[in-house]
């Protein structure tokens, strides 16, 4: 049996990306210091004795006594609302510590076993991008030390520690570049566009849209998302490739207002706040890679993926 280790396990898609790993078998080996991750993400595989679940900080010293094949990193708080607790913005200095610390733990696990690697960057290692969409040869304008630079700089840290893995080591790592994803288990409190505009739909309380609402993103289901990381770790060609990964249906975010509105019947209002530091007026991933090294793109409509995250809040 191979044994997978998933930094991150207890979060959002770390705990979806468990889950379809025991499905196939893989033995899984959790690790989550909780901090934005919950335990109630995972609580149906404790049970499962392929699964085991360590609550430690992969910037600290820690132990595995088990051969480890396969690495996925994605340790890290991930929500830019500062309005958030649950944010990169409640969690700073954490957050450039997991990726670049906790990074550098996970590659020298990886070297020691001879495992291969999967370092979850991000869509805002491209900042406030000026093209569009955004392939991975694009390098990105990001604020240095704006708020969301401890995100956004962090990411980068982490893409060139795993590129000097690469390039001194021959490990075997790809970097997978996460755009705006969503789905059931998304924490209600997290401060994501789609998590509270359902929220706020379903309690016909107004509709925030920061700023003017005609800022753009590209929103990719869950399950899509999985089905491509795993492509990204398993299939033969990606070693040392990075790769976006998203949804390039882009919408602005008063259109994803008004379709949430519509989809759960709601008599919210709108309502506009300001719009936070630094946000990317654009964002729309280009996929061409990913279709043809991987053979990935993603299936579920926006429409479909919004349905099945509104039917989850509603059995909350
Ligand atoms: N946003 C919004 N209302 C909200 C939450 C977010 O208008 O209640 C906006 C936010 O300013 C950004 C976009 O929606 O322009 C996406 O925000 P999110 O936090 O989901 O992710 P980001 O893509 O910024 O990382």
């Amino acid at each position: 049996m191979q044994t997978v280790l998933v930094a991150g396990g207890a979060g959002f898609i770390g705990s979806h990306l468990c889950r379809e790993l025991l499905k196939e078998n893989f033995r899984v080996i959790c690790l989550d210091n909780l901090i934005t991750g919950e335990k109630e993400n995972i609580k149906d595989f404790l049970t499962n004795n392929n699964f085991s679940f360590k609550e430690v900080d992969i910037t600290k010293d820690f132990f595995l006594e088990e051969k480890i094949h396969y690495i996925f990193d994605l340790a890290s708080p991930a929500s830019p609302n500062a309005k958030s607790s649950r944010s990169y913005i409640a969690f700073p200095i954490e957050t450039l510590l997991v990726n670049s610390i906790g990074t550098y733990n996970l590659l020298r696990i990886a070297k020691e076993n001879k495992a291969k690697f999967l370092y979850v960057s991000s869509s805002e290692i491209y900042g406030d991008p000026e093209v569009n969409p955004q392939p991975e040869t694009y390098h990105g304008y990001v604020n240095p030390n704006g708020i969301r630079s401890v995100y956004d700089e962090g990411k980068r840290f982490g893409e060139s520690m795993t590129m000097a893995f690469f390039r001194k080591y021959n490990l075997d790592i790809r970097i997978i570049r996460i755009f705006n994803t969503f789905g059931p288990i998304m924490r209600a409190d997290d401060g994501r566009v789609v998590s509270n505009f359902i929220n706020q739909a379903l309690k016909n309380e107004p509709l925030t849209i920061y700023g003017t609402g005609k800022q753009t993103r590209s929103f990719c289901y869950i399950d899509d998302m999985v089905l491509g990381l795993k492509k990204a770790m398993f299939s033969e060609n990606s070693n040392g490739e990075v790769f976006n990964l998203g949804n390039p249906d882009e919408r602005t975010v008063q259109e994803m207002a008004k379709l949430i509105k519509e989809l759960t019947n709601s008599e919210s209002k709108i309502e506009f706040e300001s719009l936070p530091e630094d946000d990317p007026k654009i964002r729309k991933p280009d996929i061409g890679k990913a279709k043809r090294l991987l053979n990935w793109e993603p299936k579920v409509s926006i429409e479909m993926g919004i349905e099945k995250t509104i039917q989850y809040f509603k059995k909350l």
